[in-house]
């Protein structure tokens, strides 16, 4: 087994391992809110509770879609299977939608009927504890998710976290309310709640939406790639039609290597071996594609060879 491989199957491991504790905490939050709104009889605990649900749904998604997406490439899939990962977080911002929307309704039947709550403290107990356990996951998965390269472990922490802003949003409410009388408060926070619920599935969802749209890589990672590939393209005479994207952990890189058109096939090949292991050394899961090219398809002005991109 290589490094690299080495490096893919502990970071699939690690990343499997989150995926699979996030349904369980998702339960175990799930529960509870279920409690805290049995506890009250609160609307808005209620539509918390709900979006804890729609949490529960996607973190079995997303752990699907990280075991799809870490297995090799095959006959079917020769470039892989990292795009499995945006499946999942386009679903996680579709459930975020659809969360916001029960919220809305339950906002608009309580608005014409307020109540008092039972048992509040209780109740606000309980969520207040369940959105603790939210926070700290929230964050154990967008900070691994990064290190990771992951896009559904992020997006899955982006919803725990707005789960969290959600809860805060419910608890904030629920104790207004309880000190003045006023119940509307009650669901009209809750509105407010789903307000940015929304906003956040949209977030995820674009962000996914432009990786399975080929989107390139950003432009830090466009100049790095390019400072690569300059420093390490000496015999060749020009770089040209650079393109990038990337596809969850795995980024895709291909250019046009411009050589003298005498220069052989095998020392050709030197300087292309060269610029693609001073790639993969630079980014982890790099796939690189050059074409070689004979001078009168340079598209600079002959003589102007110092400056290796066009
Ligand atoms: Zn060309
Ligand atoms: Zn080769």
């Amino acid at each position: 087994m290589t490094a690299s491989a080495d490096r893919n199957a502990a970071s699939k491991r690690r990343i499997a391992t989150l995926a699979f504790w996030s349904i369980a905490v998702a339960f175990v939050v799930t529960a509870l809110k279920l409690l805290a709104w049995r506890l009250t009889g609160s609307v808005a605990l209620y539509s918390d509770a709900l979006e804890s649900i729609a949490n529960v749904v996607t973190a079995i998604a997303a752990y699907w879609a990280i075991l799809v997406s870490h297995t090799p490439a095959d006959e079917d899939h020769p470039f892989g299977h990292h795009k499995a990962e945006y499946f999942s977080a386009v679903l996680e911002g579709v459930l975020i939608v659809v969360a916001a929307l029960l919220i809305i309704a339950k906002v608009w039947q309580s608005l014409s009927n307020p109540a008092p709550l039972d048992e509040p403290w209780q109740g606000l107990a309980v969520n207040t504890g369940a959105a603790v356990i939210n926070a700290v996951w929230a964050w154990v998965l967008i900070s691994n998710g990064r290190a990771q390269r992951s896009p559904a472990l992020v997006a899955d922490g982006q919803h725990v976290m707005t789960d969290v802003v959600t809860s805060a949003g419910v608890l904030i409410g629920l104790v207004a309310a309880i000190f003045t009388g006023w119940h509307l408060l009650d669901p009209l926070l809750a509105l407010i709640v789903a307000m940015n619920i929304l906003y956040q599935g949209w977030k995820v969802t674009s962000a996914s939406l432009s990786g399975l749209m080929d989107r390139a890589v950003d432009i830090q990672e466009n100049m790095r790639i390019r400072d690569v590939i300059s420093a390490n393209s000496k015999g060749a005479l020009e770089v040209h039609d650079l393109k990038t994207r990337a596809a969850g952990r795995a980024t895709f890189i291909e250019f046009h290597l411009v050589v003298n058109a005498d220069m052989t096939v095998g020392e050709s090949h030197v300087i292309c071996d060269r610029i693609e292991d001073a790639l993969k050394a630079e980014i982890p899961s790099v796939r690189v594609t050059i074409h070689v090219e004979p001078d009168d398809e340079a598209k600079l002005p002959k003589g102007t060879a110092a400056v290796p991109f066009a």
